[in-house]
């Protein structure tokens, strides 16, 4: 391995790593990815993305090729694609706990929903097919993803990171845990991961089924557990209240899928292979006690682990990349205004702390027992009120992910609705290079004047007017500062504020 020093290095090459490693990339850093795998992982995990993932994907240029993954996904998943595609184009609600919301119900027009409609043809991407367009997008930004590289010790210098490595030392200025649920990087880092303790086993798999007409078709409960078949042909999961699995790291046989789903179906149902690689999980909840310590962070997994119900795991993991890269990015390339790297927990720890109550949540209701019966009951009637419908899918989607930023208008701290401009383009379309976007919807460009100092690192759109009339948008997609006005109050300590000092070479703006 060479000892050349890098900016950044990541461990692993998941989702989260490959996202991180592009967004330090876009912002100039010099960055590499360590993986321990030879090849990709083709276990089956997350089957489709949420909208923050979704738009993540848009405003970096990665739409098109997320929707022909979509289309591809709806040729073969037979009953879920009845369930998505509506005249006016596919609708996705996902569940909770096993409880589809169904569409017909949900309030589409609601404002949240309907501001964020231009990915809807990007969602149904599964996790295998994200990371390989992840892996296309990283390799065309020149990041070299290191495989066959574990890390196995890590020191924290203050000046910079030295890293042990099964292929050598690695110096870095920075080191980014992705590595995931088990992170060797938090627990070399110190970091404690408290939460609570696992009470179930879940299983994953694609199987040939001899007889699939004994289960049920979608989510079927009994007192050993539940299960659900679908949405693709062959997908099985599993779930029982078993206190979790002995050993964790044995190989998912054919045998144990098939026995699982026996004791939870009630049935002999008869598997004769498995597709792919099958996975086992826990309802094991925690959240790392800090995300980052000295030179050291933690993203995605490795800051956070929960059950996969609902969803949410992946998305979060993008979340935090798409936080993170940016500032470490600015503070590498030295514009960082005074405590950006800070805020990078401060927002990601509550929507971390977030996901985990409402995957718990799930599992309050998934139990076997009577009471845990009685309470899915209820919750099932209040997800068949088009209320009840409506918020869940809010919370599912991602669409009411709120950062806790400075400011009145009720977009800040949103992500970016989907903004169409006169010209025809998107203001996502704007986005792909990584930097700040400001549009200026005024008539004699007085935004677009009052940002020129920082036109090395915020790019102006301007466009006719029309409400919002301002806004200005963080790297990662997230509204800075927004008016419905022509008046750029509070828009020059925003910039100070979030983009850093103006350039030298321009007069100071009053
Ligand atoms: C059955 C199942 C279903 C799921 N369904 C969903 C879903 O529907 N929606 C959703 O959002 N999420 C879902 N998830 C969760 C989602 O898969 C994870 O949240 C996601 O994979 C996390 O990505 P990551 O990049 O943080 O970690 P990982 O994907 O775990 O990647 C970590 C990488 O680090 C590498 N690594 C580990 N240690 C080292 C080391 N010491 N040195 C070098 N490399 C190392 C690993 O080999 C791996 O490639 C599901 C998970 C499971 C198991």
């Amino acid at each position: 391995m060479s000892e050349e020093r890098v900016d950044v290095t990541v461990v692993g090459a998941g989702p989260v790593g490959l996202v991180l490693a592009a967004e330090l990339a876009l912002s100039g850093a010099k960055v590499q990815v360590l993986e321990r795998l030879t090849e990709p992982d083709e276990a089956v995990k997350a089957g489709a993305i949420n909208v923050p993932t979704a738009e993540a994907l848009d405003r970096r240029g990665l739409r098109p090729a997320a929707e022909q993954v979509q289309r591809a996904a709806l040729g073969q998943v037979g009953s879920f694609a009845r369930l998505v595609e509506k005249p006016d184009g596919p609708r996705f609600t996902g569940h909770f706990a096993g409880m589809v919301l169904d569409a017909d119900l949900v309030d589409w027009s609601d404002p949240d929903l309907a501001a964020h409609t231009a990915v809807d043809g990007a969602r149904l991407v599964p996790q295998r097919e994200l990371e390989a367009l992840l892996a296309e997008h990283v390799a065309r930004l020149g990041v070299p993803v290191r495989r066959s590289v574990e890390v196995t010790s890590l020191e924290d210098t203050g000046a910079g990171v030295l890293v042990g490595t099964t292929a050598g030392p690695v110096r870095t200025a920075w080191l980014v845990g992705c590595d995931g649920g088990h992170s060797a990087v938090r627990r070399l880092a110190g970091i404690d991961f408290p939460g609570t303790a696992p009470e179930l086993t879940g299983r994953l798999a694609v199987a040939d089924i001899v007889d699939p007409e004994k289960l049920a078709d979608g989510w079927a409960w009994s007192a050993a557990g539940a299960y659900r078949c679908g949405p693709q042909p062959g997908r099985v999961t599993t779930v029982e209240f078993d206190g979790g699995p002995v050993d964790r790291a044995a190989p998912v046989t054919l045998e144990e899928v098939q026995g699982s789903l026996r004791r939870v179906s009630g049935t002999d149902v008869t598997l004769t292979a498995l597709r792919g690689t099958a996975t086992r999980w826990t309802d094991n909840s925690r959240q790392a006690a800090t995300y980052r310590s000295g030179r050291v962070f933690l993203a995605g997994d490795a800051a956070h682990v929960h059950p996969p119900f609902g969803g949410q795991g992946l998305n979060l993991g993008v979340g935090d990349a798409m936080n993170l890269g940016w500032k470490l990015g600015a503070v590498i390339a030295g514009w960082a205004p005074d405590g950006l790297l800070t805020t990078y927990d401060a927002e990601r720890r509550p929507l971390g702390a977030w996901v985990l109550d409402w995957t718990r949540a799930q599992i309050g209701v998934l139990r076997g027992d009577p009471k845990s019966a009685a309470l899915r009951t209820v919750v099932a009637d209040l997800l068949a009120t088009p209320d009840g419908a409506t918020h869940a899918v809010k919370k599912i989607s991602g669409v009411t992910q709120r950062l806790d930023l400075p400011g009145d208008h009720p977009l800040i701290g949103r992500y970016a609705p989907d903004v169409r401009l006169s010209d025809g383009s998107r203001l996502a379309d704007h986005t792909h290079s990584g930097g700040f976007v400001l549009l200026d919807r005024t008539p004699d460009g007085a935004f677009s004047r009052l940002a020129a100092p920082w036109s090395t690192r915020v790019t102006t759109v301007p466009d006719a007017p029309a409400t919002p009339t301002g806004l200005l948008l963080r790297p990662d997609g997230v509204v800075a500062w927004a008016t419905d006005v022509p008046d750029p109050a509070g828009l020059a300590p925003v910039l100070h504020d979030w983009a850093g000092a103006p350039s030298p070479d321009h007069a100071p703006v009053g």
